[in-house]
């Protein structure tokens, strides 16, 4: 009874958000600073362990292009979910993922599970370091701090600030009726709990 259940997952949203390098991340815990755009589409598997099953994502990672846009709906029609990803250091980026949205809630499987994903949050000030204060991680204080200083250095050296508050996408996804995650490919801040929570929203015929 713990035959994996196989669920086709796509990916979507603008060019260079992030889609490959959290799939990357997922599938093989790694990450590439100057990951090659994607062409056409990527096919990737990972499983995923729960109590009580075990999914197998068969995961279409597409190229976010905008000549590629007519291929999406080959990707996304039988698909039971999509992740839909966006970077929090670029508002337009956002307004893309909605369109995404739109067109998957017009075209898709209606059961589709969607998750609205705002990537890059190692590149903003609040990311992971309020998430790890507020999980109260201080077996090791002096680990934590010095990790803390790294990120604040980073932020200075990319020079970018966070364009999208993470209040106002979680409010559209809510409204919307979406799973929603902040995440950095980079760091796996997030990555593992995206396709988990999918995982649990798929149901068990
Ligand atoms: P895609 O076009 O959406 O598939 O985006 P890619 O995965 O190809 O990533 C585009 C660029 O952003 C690459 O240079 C990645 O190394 C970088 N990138 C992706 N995810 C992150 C992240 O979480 N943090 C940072 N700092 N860079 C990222
Ligand atoms: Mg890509």
């Amino acid at each position: 009874n713990m035959k994996p259940v196989q669920v086709k997952l796509v990916l979507l949203g603008e060019a260079a958000v992030g889609k490959s390098s959290l799939v990357l991340r997922f599938v093989n815990d790694e990450f590439q600073e100057n990951k090659e755009p994607t062409i056409g589409a990527a096919f990737l598997t990972q499983k995923c362990r729960l109590e009580d099953k075990v999914i197998k994502f068969e995961i279409w990672d597409t190229a976010g292009q905008e000549r590629f846009h007519s291929l999406a709906p080959m990707y996304y029609r039988n698909a039971q979910a999509a992740v839909v990803v966006y970077d929090v250091t670029k508002a337009s980026s956002l307004e893309k993922a909605k369109s995404w949205v739109k067109e998957l809630q017009r075209q898709a499987n209606p059961n589709i599970v969607i998750a609205l994903t705002g990537n890059k949050v190692d590149l903003v000030s609040g990311g992971r370091k309020s998430r790890r204060t507020s999980e109260g991680e201080d077996e090791d204080e002096d680990q934590d701090a010095q990790e803390v200083d790294e990120d604040d250095e980073d932020d200075e050296d990319y020079g970018v600030s966070r364009q999208v508050p993470t209040e106002e996408a979680s409010a559209y996804a809510q409204e919307a009726g979406l799973l929603f995650f902040e995440t950095s490919a980079k760091n796996g801040e997030g990555v593992a709990e995206v396709f988990t929570e999918i995982a649990k929203k798929i149901p068990l015929e």
